[in-house]
C-alpha cells in the first residue's frame, strides 16, 4: 500500500515552477488517490474536504450568494439546518419541505437519502423538474444504494466520516459534482477558505472503499432483522428503516433509559462506523423531531448479539 505522505510542501523543479502538489491546502497525494476512487464510485468529479460539514460549507459558499433561497428537506441532518440558520446573517434564506413530494420554488433543493434520523427518500421526479440547484447528501445510502448523480442531483455531499471510511475514527466530507465549472468553483472556495482534507483521513477513505460493498450488505442484512425484531416489541411505538443501510429510527417512552442500558452498543452519537451507536436525538434536535425517538446504527457485529443487547436496554 502506499505510505501517507503528511507533507505539507513539495520543492518546486530546477526550474523553479512548482510540479503537481506543492502545499497541501490545495492537494495532497492521499486526497487525490482518495477522490479518484470515489469518483469513480460515483461517476464524477469528487473532492475531499476536512469534514461533511465543511463539505456543506464548501457548497454553499460556492453556490449561494445574498438572496438566495434553500428548500431544505425537513428532519434532515440536524447540522444542515443549523449551518443554514447561521447564514440567515449573510442574506440566504431556507425553509424546510416534505422531501417525500414537491420542494417549494428555491434558487437550491436540499435533500437527504435517506434523511438523517426520520428515513424519508426524496422524490427524484419532482426534483428532476425543479429549476433550482439540487443538492443530495448521500452520507446514508453511500455509493451502493444510490448514484444520486444519475438521479437528478447536481452536487452529491457525503459525510465520509460514516459509512464510507466506517470505523469512527476518521472526520472526512466530500462532494460529488459532473460539471467542470462548478467543481472547480468549489476546489476553488475549498482552498482559499482551507477547508481540506487531513491525509490521513483520505487514506481512511481509500481503504473503506476497499470494503464498501460488502460492509453494506453487512450493516443492511443486520438492520433489516434488527428493524424487523424492534417491529415486533411491545416497548417500540414507531420502526422506520428505509429497506438499506445501517441507520434505523425508533420510538420509545423512555429513550435516555434505553440508551444507557446498552453493553455492546455504544451510547454514542454518530453513525455508518464498524461499531454500532445508539442515541436519543432529542438532546440535540429538540422538539424538530418526536421526543423518543432512538437513532441506531447498526455495526458490523453478530445480529444475535445486538438483539440480546437491545432486548435487554428494551426492558430497562
Ligand atoms: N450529513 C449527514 C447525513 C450526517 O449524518 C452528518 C453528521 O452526522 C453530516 C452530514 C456532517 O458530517 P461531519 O460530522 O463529518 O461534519
Amino acid at each position: 500500500m502506499e505510505p501517507v505522505d503528511r507533507s505539507t510542501i513539495w520543492p518546486y523543479d530546477e526550474r523553479g515552477e512548482p510540479g503537481r502538489f506543492y502545499y497541501s491546502r490545495y492537494d495532497h497525494p492521499a486526497g487525490v488517490a482518495a477522490e479518484t476512487a470515489l469518483g469513480r464510485r460515483e461517476g464524477g468529479d469528487a473532492l475531499l474536504y476536512a469534514s461533511g460539514m465543511g463539505a456543506e460549507t464548501a457548497v454553499l459558499l460556492a453556490f449561494a450568494r445574498p438572496g438566495t433561497t434553500v428548500a431544505l428537506a425537513e428532519c434532515c441532518y440536524y447540522g444542515t439546518s443549523k449551518l443554514l440558520g447561521l447564514l440567515e446573517g449573510w442574506g440566504i434564506s431556507y425553509v424546510e419541505y416534505d422531501q417525500t413530494g414537491e420542494p417549494p420554488d428555491a434558487d437550491i433543493v436540499w435533500v437527504e437519502a435517506p434523511a438523517n434520523p426520520v428515513l424519508t427518500m426524496p422524490d427524484w421526479e419532482a426534483l428532476r423538474r425543479h429549476r433550482g440547484l439540487v443538492v443530495c447528501d448521500a452520507t446514508v445510502a453511500t455509493p451502493v444504494y444510490l448514484q444520486a448523480l444519475d438521479e437528478g442531483a447536481d452536487v452529491v455531499v457525503h459525510s465520509a466520516t460514516k459509512f464510507l471510511t466506517g470505523s469512527h475514527d476518521a472526520l472526512l466530507g466530500a462532494t460529488v459534482t459532473r460539471d467542470p465549472e462548478r467543481s472547480a468553483r468549489l476546489r476553488e472556495f475549498r482552498g482559499s477558505a482551507g477547508i481540506v482534507s487531513a491525509p490521513d483521513a483520505a487514506a481512511a477513505l481509500v481503504r473503506g472503499l476497499d470494503t464498501l460493498d460488502e460492509r453494506m450488505a453487512r450493516h443492511t442484512e443486520t438492520a433489516a432483522e434488527l428493524a424487523r425484531r424492534l417491529e415486533e416489541h411491545p416497548a417500540v411505538s414507531l420502526v422506520r428503516y428505509p429497506g438499506f443501510s445501517g441507520l434505523i429510527s425508533f420510538d420509545v417512552e423512555d429513550p435516555r433509559a434505553v440508551e444507557t442500558s446498552t453493553e455492546l452498543i455504544l451510547n454514542a452519537t454518530s453513525l455508518g462506523g464498524a461499531r454500532s451507536t445508539m442515541e436519543s436525538r432529542h438532546r440535540w434536535e429538540g422538539d424538530r423531531i418526536p421526543a423518543g425517538l432512538l437513532r441506531f446504527s447498526a455495526g458490523l457485529e453478530d445480529v444475535d448479539a445486538l438483539w440480546a443487547d437491545l432486548e435487554q436496554a428494551l426492558e430497562a
